[in-house]
Formats: structure tokens, C-alpha cells, sequence
């Protein structure tokens, strides 16, 4: 069974003092109309379920006050060059090293999470970074592209910022969720107002701070605390894009409101991921995979395995294995390495978790290990669970739970895993174990996921920063990370020059003349390009 630590007060976290929370709160900028006394909105520490401290609940006026400022700031960020403001963005990436143990008590205070998977969340910070550092300046550059026809004209793309960005943020990964969209907007000349989830608005706050000693001019990025249902669609109403990461039915109201705004939007929404182990697999690594890719942040991440389909020979030999090391966590909320899993993010959380586990059972399910609240940990703490024999229809299996649960089930063969893992109507995240990798890949292939990791969790793809990272189906729409985590944030302007005057029917030449030749060249001009294609499919295939 997992052992205990006691949980932790404010006060335990050596690097935060109740006044630095009040100070962060100060910074969040309302308009002259609102009452700062009336408006607040509590926030509190999910370790011990004590109020922690309280920000400003804005309102619609703040919103439009703060995305007036930053679009006045935008104009002249707009006109720095890409490499200067990548400059600033890889000497915010420093500050977040430096300062790292106060954003990690920050972090773990309002979220519950164990030290381990903060660490893990703020690593990603400065490792995005420093890609965009490298990056975001070439990928923003002016692009020559193929003109009507060689030595007529030539096309030039150029990339814009869009102006504003709205970022509305969970908060399970308050800190690299609220990064990983407004960083690569800064880079591309945006100026960015968030919105932070209201369980955890720290953690944004301090690290506008830190843009801001970085060097970031401002007013460029501003974080507007506040109610979801008011600030949200306030901000929607008032910026030029909005990237949105949060539960499935909330993006579905920010993308209705978006396109009515005739604004783009990228949403990265829930999941209710597959993870597949394959007869050929080392059944022992594959454990410590899942243990990986189902507990992790207490289950609260997006990329989380829920359900495991395992191949019939090595099922066994797999299940135990896996109940032995989930055995293994240690749960508590202390401010230091000692455990591994945390708490929950509250007690509505804890309820959605256990009411899964108890629809699960009442059709029939067993749990392995696991399956009960642990309060005497931390008032939200729930034990990593493992159940077999889920049915297809409960809950558990259809929806998300985005907790510490997982379903496992034996299939026929690898067809059948495949079959089940696309059995649903989203398509976040998969991960697939195998001994071979070139049968990994192959599964992997078939998968319908934005993301498919072999032999591993979810950090094969997430920290790839530069590959894309988004979902198919329910799980949402555009792509996070990669050059197109930064083109979602520019308007592409195509510039062709003709360097023989007006394209189109000549005065000098006889139309029916004309005709004939134009198809002529088009003919011509096929026929060599099919040429180039064959030679160049001869070249690839050697
Ligand atoms: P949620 O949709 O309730 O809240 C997310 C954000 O939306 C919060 O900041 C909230 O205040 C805001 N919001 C609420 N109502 C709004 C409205 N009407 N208009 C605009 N914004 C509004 O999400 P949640 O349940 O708190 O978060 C967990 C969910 O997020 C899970 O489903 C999880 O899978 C998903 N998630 C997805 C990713 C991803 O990258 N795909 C990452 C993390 C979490």
C-alpha cells in the first residue's frame, strides 16, 4: 500500500510567504470601475484545503481594458526584429532556472502535485525556450515560394503577427500549459493576455514577472484572473486568436464564440488515452511505462493513460507487473522528493474520480490495488488504482476521469488493440510497447492520436519541441509546439511580382494563337515536371 507523508501547509513551503501571494495578486490590472475590496476570488492549497490567498475577479470592462493596452504595446513589439525578441524570451527561459524553487513551491501550493511532477512541469519551461530561441526567427523569415512560372514572376510569403492573443489556461499544468501557447505568440510579435485557470493563478502571475525582468516591454503580456464563464468569453470578444486548453465542453463554446468573432482558435482538449502492450513487449519496462503514462500529476494530465490493452500472451506476466509498481508509489504533498504522487485538484475532482470507480465496480470491475480517497494523506488524495474487468460501457471507459485510474484488458492481438484504442471520440495521446520498434512505429501508424509514443509515456512527443502536439476528434483542433505552434499566431501575406507586366491575354497576339500556345507550355511545362518527379522518386528509392 503507498505510504504516507503528512500533508503540508503554506507555511511548510520554504521559498513562499503568504505576502508574496498577496503582492502577485497586485499585479493583476483592473479598470477604473472595478472594486477591488467586493471582487476577489479565493484561491486555496488543495494539500491541506485552506484558503491560501484571493486575486481579483475581473470583469468584462478589465478584459477589454487589458487587451486595449497590450494592442497599443503590440505596435511597436510588432516592429522588433524576431531575433531581439527571441533574445528576451531565452533570458526569461534563465530567470525560470534561477528562480525555480520558489515557482516550484508556488506551483505545487496551489496545485496539489508532488515536488517530482513539478519539477517535471517546470522543466518544460526553459526547454521551450530555448527552442523558440533557436527557432522562431527562421521559422517567422520570409519564405520565396514557386511563382506562375520560372523567370515570370516570383511569390514571396511574409508572416504577421495577428495582433492580440488570448490564452485561457487549465490548471493541471498551470505554468507550461499557460507557456506553451503564450511564449511562441510573443515571439511572433504578439502581445498576449491570459487567462489562468481560478483554482491556480499564481503561477502565471510569477512568471510575468519574470517576462518582465527579462526585458519584455509593458502591457505586453497581462493576466486577467477571474471567473471562466465571465473573463473566458470576454477575452474571445476582444482579441485577434485565442489558444484554448481545457475540458472538451468549454471548447466547444470558446470555438462557436471564436467563429462568430470570424477569429482562429486553437483548442487542445481532453482525452481518454489508449496505451497498448503488444505480446513482444518487456513486460517490466511496459509497467513502469504505464505507471508513468496513468499516474502521473495524480492522473490530472491530458496525456494520461486510461486505458490499457495488453496482448494475450504477455497479459499475466504484464497486470502483475504493473500492480507491483503502482504498489510502489509513495503519495503525499510534502514540499520535498519524497513522494510521488499528490493530490487532486479538489474536492469536485475527488468526487468525478470516485464516482468512475464506483460506476466501474457496480458493472462488475475489480481493483487491483488502489480504489479508495486517501484523506488521511491530504484531504483530495486519491490511491493510484488498477482495475480489470471494465466494462466497454461504464463511465470510466468512455469519458475522461483525469485521475489516478486505469482499465486494463486483455485482447486477441495487436488488430484488436488497435480496434479498441481507436474505439472513442477522442484522440490526444497513445503509447504503444513493443519490442521491436519498426512494429511499434507500424502500430503506431494506425492509431487515430495527435501524439503515438513507442516504448514510452508521453515525454517522447511532448518534449520533442519541435514537432507538432495537438488532437484528432473531440480531443480539438490546431497544433501546439513546432513551426506550427508558431504559424497559428501570424496572417501569411503572399507577394507576387510579375517581371513581364499584366499576366493574362496579350494585346499583340491573336487570342485563338495565344490559347494554343499557353496549353502548349501548360503541356510542356507537366511533362517536365513529371520527369523531375520520377528522377528525383528513382534518387529517394537508392
Ligand atoms: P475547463 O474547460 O473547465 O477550464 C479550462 C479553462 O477555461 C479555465 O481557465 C476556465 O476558467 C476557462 N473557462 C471556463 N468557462 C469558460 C468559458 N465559458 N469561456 C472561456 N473560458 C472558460 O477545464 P477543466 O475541466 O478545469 O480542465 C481539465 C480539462 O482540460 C481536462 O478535460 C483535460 O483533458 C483538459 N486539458 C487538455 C490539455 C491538452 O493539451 N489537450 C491539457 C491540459 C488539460
Amino acid at each position: 500500500m503507498p505510504s504516507t507523508d503528512p500533508p503540508a501547509a503554506l507555511g511548510d513551503a520554504p521559498a513562499l510567504a503568504a505576502r508574496r501571494l498577496a503582492d502577485l495578486s497586485e499585479r493583476v490590472p483592473r479598470s477604473g470601475s472595478a472594486d477591488a475590496a467586493r471582487d476577489a476570488l479565493d484561491v486555496f492549497a488543495p494539500a491541506t484545503a485552506e484558503r491560501i490567498g484571493s486575486v481579483p475577479a475581473c470583469e468584462a470592462s478589465d478584459v477589454d481594458a487589458a487587451v486595449a493596452r497590450a494592442r497599443e504595446a503590440q505596435a511597436e513589439w510588432a516592429e522588433t526584429p524576431a531575433s531581439e525578441r527571441a533574445t528576451v524570451i531565452d533570458r526569461f527561459g534563465d530567470l525560470v532556472v534561477d528562480r525555480r524553487e520558489e515557482l516550484l513551491d508556488l506551483l505545487q501550493a496551489e496545485t496539489g502535485k508532488s515536488r517530482r511532477t513539478a519539477v517535471e512541469e517546470l522543466f518544460d519551461v526553459p526547454t521551450g525556450c530555448g527552442y523558440l530561441a533557436n527557432e522562431a526567427p527562421g521559422v517567422l523569415a520570409d519564405e520565396r515560394r514557386s511563382g506562375v512560372a520560372p523567370g515570370v514572376t516570383t511569390a514571396t510569403v511574409t508572416y504577421d503577427p495577428v495582433g492580440v492573443v488570448g490564452v485561457i489556461s487549465p490548471w493541471n499544468y498551470p505554468l507550461t500549459l499557460s507557456m506553451a501557447d503564450a511564449l511562441p505568440a510573443l515571439a511572433a510579435g504578439n502581445a498576449v493576455v491570459l487567462k489562468p485557470d481560478e483554482k491556480t493563478p499564481y503561477g502565471a502571475l510569477a512568471l510575468g514577472e519574470l517576462l518582465e525582468v527579462a526585458g519584455l516591454p509593458d502591457d505586453l503580456f497581462q493576466v486577467v484572473t477571474g471567473e471562466g464563464a465571465t473573463v473566458g468569453p470576454a477575452l474571445v470578444d476582444a482579441v485577434d486568436y485565442v489558444a484554448f486548453t481545457g475540458s472538451t465542453e468549454t471548447g466547444r463554446v470558446v470555438a462557436e464564440r471564436a467563429g462568430r468573432n470570424l477569429i482562429d482558435c486553437s483548442l487542445e482538449l481532453g482525452g481518454n488515452n489508449p496505451l497498448v502492450v503488444l505480446d513482444d513487449a518487456d513486460v517490466d519496462e511496459a509497467a513502469r511505462g504505464a505507471v508513468q503514462a496513468c499516474f502521473s500529476n495524480a492522473g490530472q494530465l491530458c496525456l494520461s493513460a486510461e486505458r490499457i490493452y495488453v496482448e494475450e500472451p504477455v497479459y499475466d506476466a504484464f497486470l502483475d507487473a504493473f500492480v507491483r509498481e503502482t504498489e510502489r508509489l509513495t503519495l503525499g504533498t510534502g514540499y520535498d522528493y519524497d513522494a510521488a504522487v499528490g493530490s487532486l485538484i479538489d474536492a469536485a475532482q475527488l468526487d468525478r474520480v470516485q464516482s468512475h470507480v464506483d460506476d466501474a465496480r457496480e458493472r462488475g470491475a475489480t481493483a487491483l490495488t488502489g480504489g479508495r480517497a486517501r484523506p488521511d494523506v491530504a484531504p483530495y488524495c486519491y490511491e493510484p488504482t488498477v482495475l480489470v474487468d471494465v466494462e466497454p460501457d461504464a463511465t470510466l471507459a468512455c469519458e475522461e476521469t483525469f485521475g489516478p485510474v486505469a482499465a486494463v484488458t486483455s485482447v486477441s492481438d495487436a488488430d484488436a488493440a488497435v480496434a479498441a484504442a481507436n474505439d472513442s471520440p477522442y484522440g490526444l495521446n497513445a503509447s504503444v510497447w513493443t519490442g521491436g520498434r519498426d512494429r511499434g512505429v507500424e502500430v503506431a501508424r494506425e492509431i487515430d492520436c495527435g501524439t503515438v509514443n513507442v516504448n514510452d509515456a508521453f515525454l517522447a512527443t511532448w518534449g520533442a519541441a519541435d514537432a507538432p502536439m495537438g488532437g484528432f476528434g473531440d480531443s480539438g483542433l490546431g497544433r501546439r509546439h513546432g513551426p506550427e505552434g508558431i504559424r497559428r499566431y501570424v496572417e501569411s501575406r503572399t507577394i507576387g511580382v510579375s517581371r513581364v507586366g499584366p499576366l493574362g491575354f496579350p494585346d499583340r497576339i491573336p487570342t485563338d494563337w495565344f490559347v494554343r500556345g499557353a496549353f502548349a507550355a501548360l503541356s510542356l511545362g507537366r511533362r517536365a515536371s513529371r520527369g523531375v518527379r520520377r528522377v528525383k522518386r528513382r534518387f529517394r528509392r537508392r
